[in-house]
């Protein structure tokens, strides 16, 4: 369940009444969280919006003491503005934190609420991928699905670089999204095909528009970096399961950070001439050829 944490007393609530279900095996309730405090609270236009997740971490805490179904992870959105702060805050998540098993990455995908956000750094991205890696490495030892996670990054990062599904996605084959106003669709990246207060689900899911969207998903019409839709296109896929496996090194061994090791990320690559262009400097051309004028 991913929360802003805004809600304290409400997630509590919930969550409480949710682990009653003697057959539930685990529950993870995922705090979102998108820099250290200043930077949070500016990027999400709401003061003290990161110290109400804090205070609703210490209230897991409790309830997890009580109830050890109850798991507590936290997710970070990459985008261009923020690499850094997430790299402090995943640090000081692993030691305010220590009921909290993992520290999840996303990268900013297309329903971005604000258009001017981009994709940060590959580069810094990997980086951080492999710190955060190395920094929750004691707490993941048999979390479960903590294999397929460095599958995901392994698949977000080919798709970036490839502009394509590397992964056939199976989207509207093996997932299907209901907003709560009852729109339903493939995916939360492409249209509603229809709206539950009009149709009913297998009349929208079995519709024209519904088979056209898939034939175009099974072309590679579209491609994103959603994990939601990755980790089922990966996990029940036979064949892409087996090259993910591989392409991933996922029996690659992680180490641990030694007491006192700090890595630092690269800094982004820097283009010296645009730079130089806006300090107002002028840069000299290359001279034109004298062999470009063709026969006349
Ligand atoms: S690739 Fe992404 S955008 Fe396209 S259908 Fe799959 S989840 Fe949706």
């Amino acid at each position: 369940m991913p929360t802003n944490g805004w809600y304290r007393d409400k997630a509590i609530k919930a969550i409480t009444e949710t682990l009653e279900e003697p057959t539930l095996d685990l529950f993870v309730a995922e705090l979102s969280l998108d820099g250290m405090a200043t930077f949070h609270d500016t990027f999400r236009v709401a003061e003290g919006s990161f110290e109400r997740a804090m205070a609703t971490y210490d209230a897991l805490a409790e309830l997890q003491r009580k109830d050890p179904r109850l798991r507590i992870h936290s997710i970070s959105t990459a985008t261009d503005v923020n690499v850094e702060e997430i790299h402090k805050l995943t640090k000081y998540l692993y030691e305010r934190c220590p009921q909290m098993d993992h520290h999840n990455l996303a990268l900013i995908r297309g329903d971005r609420k604000n258009p001017a956000l981009k994709l940060p750094d590959m580069r810094q991205y990997a980086e951080l991928y492999e710190y955060m890696r190395r920094l929750w490495q004691p707490r993941e030892e048999g979390r479960y699905g903590g294999v397929v996670d460095p599958m995901l990054q392994w698949a977000k990062l080919e798709t970036v670089a490839r502009r394509t599904q590397v992964i056939p996605c199976r989207a509207g084959i093996l997932t299907a999204v209901v907003a709560a106003n009852g729109d339903v669709s493939v995916c939360e990246l492409h249209q509603p095909l229809g709206n539950l207060r009009k149709q009913s689900f297998w009349e929208i899911w079995s519709s024209e528009a519904a088979t056209q969207l898939r034939a175009s998903i099974a072309a590679k019409a579209c491609h994103c970096t959603t994990e939601v839709f990755l980790w089922p296109s990966i996990v029940f896929q036979p064949k892409p399961l087996a090259a993910t496996l591989l392409r991933a090194r996922v029996w690659r061994k992680v180490h641990p950070l030694e007491p006192g090791e700090d890595p630092m990320l690269s800094p982004i690559p820097t283009h010296p001439q645009l730079e130089a262009l806006a300090a107002g400097e002028t840069i000299p051309l290359r001279a034109i050829r004298d062999d470009r004028t063709g026969p006349s």
